[in-house]
């Protein structure tokens, strides 16, 4: 059996969810129209110049979905399967992600479609310069504030701004966050997603009453957010038994050491073949029995297809929309306790808002005291997600869904209508 088309839509995955809590709320109809809408999109085209002497037009898109409890927040991805919809369902994303951890954004997201693994280092300068340019009156640290997301790093967030400055004829380091900590980035932005996935995974283990050095689990994914989760979660004494990667997945009964195989992957460009593990199934290593699953990848990992495989007690889920919306209630049937998106990986969208902090006050924080917030802001969010989950007899993701919407729509309703 394989999963559904429409199913795979994450628009259709971000607007089934919504519905689902917007009903459970009794949510104003007028309200409800209003957030199921984005504020603003933009698509523009970017002429640019390859290294050969060729142009190539590039399709970039900025989404705002909501700039109600402050500018928009969200990361910019180069992909080259990225879509309006998929951008859509981010930025929606981002609303709720940034109302969980009650921090004071709305949502955007943005994308260029293109591939960043065959475009030079110059080439993605040019198209980053360009897309920030065509952007300069959509983004802002008061509009819109862009960050790194799939396939943008910190170098990308450097040349965004050092063009947004250009333009405004002064340095304006809090346009963008995830930028590199000599250029106004925030010491432990590089970790914070991967850091707030271990955050949440321990109160989880709490409730299970699991001794995390005796907890076994599974990531799939080892860039900036699987690989961190894997290097703190191993350096808090749990033991990471799998990583899952596109092309192939290892495995150690007793815990992986996560440096080693970082360091392997680094020299030889894969995970596989690494000394200290056996080469598994990517598909299979997935469904071992496990305390914890982190699907830190992509999206629409589990799907209806395969929900009832999982065999881990807890997922957390680092990824953006690993799970889709059909495959939900399987999960819940099987009494898997599942830590939403959109609390799971609020970490990185958390420490961005403490560098624009940091940025805005001209004044920077030690490793220490940004890891000491993110952590009581991240303890908070997940005990406010539990018990109102609790309360109201549904499961984590419809809790996190209605706690946000509910603080958005409250706002919007304070405020009221501008005509
Ligand atoms: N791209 C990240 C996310 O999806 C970070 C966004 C941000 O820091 O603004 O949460």
């Amino acid at each position: 059996m394989s999963a559904h088309h429409d199913e795979l839509n994450p628009l259709e995955a971000a607007e089934a969810r919504f519905d689902l809590a917007a009903e459970a709320l009794n949510l104003n109809e007028g309200i409800c129209k209003i957030l199921r809408t984005p504020t603003k999109e933009v698509t523009i085209y970017i002429p640019v110049e390859l290294d050969d002497g060729r142009i190539e037009v590039f399709t970039g898109y900025r989404v705002q979905h909501s700039i109600a409890r402050g500018p928009a927040k969200g990361g910019i991805r180069y992909a080259p399967d990225v879509t309006l919809d998929e951008v859509r369902a981010l930025a929606s994303w981002m609303t709720w992600k940034c109302a969980v951890v009650n921090i004071p954004y709305g949502g955007g997201k943005g994308g260029v479609i293109c591939d960043p693994t065959i475009l030079s280092q110059r080439e993605l300068e040019r198209i980053t310069r360009r897309y920030t340019a065509e952007m300069i009156d959509v983004i802002g640290p008061e509009l819109d504030v862009p960050a790194p997301d799939m396939g943008t790093n910190q170098q990308t967030m450097a040349w965004i701004m050092d063009t947004y400055s250009m333009h405004k004829r002064h340095t304006v380091t809090a346009v963008v966050t995830g930028k590199p900590l000599n250029l106004g980035g925030s010491r432990g932005r590089t970790e914070a997603t991967g850091r707030g996935c271990l955050i949440v995974t321990l109160e989880a283990l709490k409730r299970f009453k699991i001794n995390p050095k005796e907890a076994k689990v599974v990531v799939q994914g080892f860039g900036n957010v699987g690989g961190q989760a894997a290097r703190l979660m191993s350096a808090a004494g749990m033991r990471v038994v799998s990583i899952v990667e596109w092309d192939g997945a290892v495995h150690n009964a007793n815990g992986l050491d996560i440096e080693a195989l970082m360091k392997h992957r680094n020299e030889t460009g894969s995970i596989t073949d690494f000394a200290g593990a056996e080469n598994v199934d990517k598909e299979e290593a997935l469904y071992l029995d496990c305390d914890v699953l982190v699907p830190a990848a992509k999206e629409n990992v589990i799907t209806s297809a395969n929900a009832h495989k999982i065999r881990a007690k807890i997922i957390c889920e680092g990824a953006n929309g690993p799970t889709t919306a059909p495959a939900d209630p399987v999960l819940k049937q099987n009494g898997i306790f599942v830590i939403p998106d959109i609390l799971a990986n609020a970490g990185g969208v958390t420490v961005s808002y403490f560098e624009w902090v940091q940025d805005r006050q001209g004044y920077f924080w030690n490793e220490s005291l940004v890891n000491e917030r993110l952590e009581e802001l991240m303890v908070a969010s997940f005990n406010d997600v539990v018990s109102y989950a609790e309360k109201h007899g549904v499961d984590n993701r419809t809790a996190a869904y209605m706690l946000a919407i509910d603080r958005v729509a409250f706002t919007i309703q304070l405020r009221g209508l501008y005509a």
